[in-house]
């Protein structure tokens, strides 16, 4: 058999530590010399200064993560089968953690912390939903398909939603449609834990659902029996869901999209719950919170589920203040003995950050409180040892006294 030359790519003198160590980025930075005449996404090898074999990447000229490792084994070529035996190893994880008489709904390839750097697929029902996030990614396009297609007999269609910004930064244009199979319906309807959802793939947020939250949806539930319960940043109301159905008496769900706001109440609509006490508030989450602090409102149970406030390291200080406020407004309207969900799903904000703005809000509130449990993204979207960027999503669930 004979193997392809494979171009190089030469770290600078002790740069080689972060590969060493399995993790699967390399930085422009850390480059000494730079293939000469590759196409973006190409596979290169990497090679410490001294000419040691480090990883085998996907080339990217255009960001600064300049390339992205898809194996460590200097004998694995990049090719059909090394595709197929990572989708393999993805699905048989997702096999052990994800039960099917629970959910219909899950992540099938979380990115780096699967081997495959830039892809993302989701699984609704009997679709699956891909995004390729980088030039690596984007050049396998057909072959990952053809293996997703293989290994999911079952499923109808595959659509991508490659709509996303960090396209730009490896200059990919965004792309959405179907890829193989039927399109997709308008709304693809799962099951979680006995509540139904309708998914819009199509223009949804990510590809459609929050499907980390997953777990955190269940412990809601678990505090939400006979609870008035404040659902800030509701989206397609997951946790006002999960929350009626478990017996809250009365939920106030705050969005600034009013068509999320739709759906969320179509949601409440076909799982019969009582929506007789559900209120939907389009507008500022930040001023609705100061509103009702004012009016001297009070909940038993609120969830704060913002967007990405950090986008950039830069943006720490800002978001750090977003995230205080939003948190202190959110001590002062808790019934006593009432509960908080608190998130944060920005990778940059690491958890003891998180936790000491949380403390503060509470200490600005005037309000003692406790932590019940830390809370993370569902283990279908797992997290590398090796890769401790892929842990974004954190949440508190705090008590007051
Ligand atoms: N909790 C949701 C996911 C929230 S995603 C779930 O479990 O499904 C963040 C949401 O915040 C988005 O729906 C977005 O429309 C909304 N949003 C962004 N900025 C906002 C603001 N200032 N006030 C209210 N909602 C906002």
């Amino acid at each position: 058999m004979t193997h392809p030359i494979i171009p190089t790519l030469i770290l600078k003198p002790k740069r080689e530590k972060s590969l060493v160590g399995r993790h699967p980025w390399i930085f422009s930075g850390a480059v000494n010399r730079a293939p000469g005449d590759i196409q973006a996404g190409d596979t290169v090898d990497v090679l410490a200064a001294d000419g040691r074999w480090l990883a085998r990447a996907a080339y990217s000229p255009r960001s600064q993560i300049r390339a992205r490792v898809w194996t460590f084994d200097a004998s694995e070529a990049i090719d059909a089968g090394f595709f197929d035996r990572q989708l393999q190893r993805a699905l048989c994880l997702r096999k052990s953690i994800i039960d099917p008489s629970e959910t219909n709904a899950f992540r099938l390839v979380s990115a780096e912390s699967d081997g495959l750097p830039g892809l993302i697929v989701d699984r609704y029902d009997r679709w699956l939903v891909c995004q390729f996030l980088t030039t690596g990614a984007e050049k396998w396009k057909a072959t990952i398909v053809e293996a997703l297609a293989r290994h999911m007999p079952d499923c109808k269609g595959i659509f991508e939603r490659s709509d996303v910004d960090v396209r730009k930064k490896e200059g990919l244009k965004p792309v959405t449609g179907t890829l193989w199979g039927d399109d997709p319906p308008d709304h693809i309807d799962i099951v979680e834990n006995g509540c139904h959802y309708r998914i819009d793939v199509r223009k949804g947020h990510k590809t459609g659902f929050y499907l980390d939250q997953r777990d955190n949806r269940a412990w809601v539930a678990a505090h939400a029996a006979g609870a008035e319960m404040l659902n800030c940043f509701a989206y397609t109301g997951g946790f006002a869901v999960a929350a009626l159905a478990a017996g809250a008496t009365r939920v106030v769900n705050v969005d600034a999209s009013a068509g999320a706001l739709d759906l969320a109440r179509e949601h409440v609509s076909i799982n019969a719950l009582n929506d007789r006490w559900v209120e939907y508030k389009t507008g500022d989450a930040f001023s609705l919170l100061r509103q009702y602090a004012d009016a001297g409102r009070h909940f038993d149970l609120i969830v704060l589920d913002p967007p990405k406030f950090v986008k950039s390291k830069g943006d720490l200080m800002r978001a750090s203040r977003g995230y205080k406020d939003i948190n202190r407004l959110a001590f002062m309207l808790l019934n006593p003995k009432g509960t908080l969900f608190t998130f944060s799903c920005s990778g940059l904000m690491g958890r003891d950050l998180f936790q000491k703005i949380v403390a503060d809000a509470a200490l600005d509130a005037g309000r003692r409180a406790v932590i019940l449990r830390w809370l993370s993204q569902a283990p279908d979207h797992p997290t590398a040892l090796s890769f401790p960027e892929g842990s974004y999503l954190k949440g508190l669930i705090c008590r007051v006294d």
